[in-house]
């Protein structure tokens, strides 16, 4: 589904990717992990268009991302991105946010987005909230919402920054859970996050990454039992 080959990119003078290389198959959950300042947005990014790079390829479902001729919003479309802001249209109703790019981009009508992101939003156990605006949510529930608007695209795959790390503490469960909900349906993910209770229960293959580069990209059990890198064990013997 997601193909990254030798992906190198600067920023200026500085590398900031360097030779990625790793794949996502149909179905399957990846978890990106790693010192902050590693790449990890960066990466996921360059996977849906929203960041350029220099070198490498990468395709989404056979379509090349790197490609002048690729329709970038077209596949951006496809692909859900939720972010660690949530980054919800402030102005714009839940049901607002929630429609604007399926009418927009996917050229559905009104009553259709409607009925697909009410659907969502139940999904989510928000549908109470449907008439309010994201400053009366909280944290989790407006990351709730973003999954949900993500979802109304119908994507193929699903990419998750850090969407749980600017939230507090009790309501992060409450997001992992729609995201484990996701996972267990099938949804191709590439997640990056460092909750590993969230790794250890849904991920397939957990990457590691440091400074630009993917330094360790092994099964789960293979990562959590005996990572092979020095900087991967230094790293989880932090976190966990
Ligand atoms: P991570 O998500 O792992 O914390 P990022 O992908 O955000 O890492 O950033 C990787 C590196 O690239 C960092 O050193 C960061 O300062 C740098 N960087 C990120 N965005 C930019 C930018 N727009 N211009 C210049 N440097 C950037
Ligand atoms: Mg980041």
């Amino acid at each position: 589904m997601i193909e990254i080959n030798k992906v190198s990119k600067w920023y200026g003078e500085f590398q900031v990717l360097t030779d990625c290389s790793t794949s996502v198959a149909k179905g399957e959950v990846v978890v990106v992990c790693g010192p902050s300042g590693s790449g990890k947005s960066t990466l996921i990014k360059c996977v849906n268009g929203l960041e350029p790079f220099q070198s490498g390829t990468i395709s989404v479902e056979g379509t090349s991302v790197g490609d002048p001729k690729t329709n970038l919003p077209k596949l951006r479309a496809r692909v859900g991105m939720v972010f660690q802001n949530f980054e919800l249209f402030p102005h714009l109703s839940i049901t607002e946010n929630l429609c604007l790019a399926q009418e927009k981009v996917l050229g559905r009508n009104h009553d259709e987005a409607m009925e697909k992101g009410l659907k969502l939003l139940d999904r989510v156990g928000l549908k109470a909230h449907a008439g309010k605006f994201p400053g009366q949510l909280s944290g989790g529930q407006q990351q709730r919402v973003a999954i949900a608007r993500a979802l109304a695209m119908d994507p193929i795959a699903m990419l998750f920054d850090e969407p749980t790390s600017a939230l507090d503490p009790e309501m992060v469960n409450e997001v992992l859970d729609v995201m484990v909900q996701l996972a267990k349906e099938g949804m191709t993910m590439m997640c990056v996050t460092h909750e590993m209770g969230f790794a250890r229960k849904v991920a397939n293959r957990v990457i590691f990454m440091d400074r630009g580069s993917i330094v360790e990209d092994a099964h789960k059990d293979e990562f959590f039992g005996q990572p092979r890198s020095e900087r991967a064990q230094a790293f989880l013997s932090k976190i966990l």
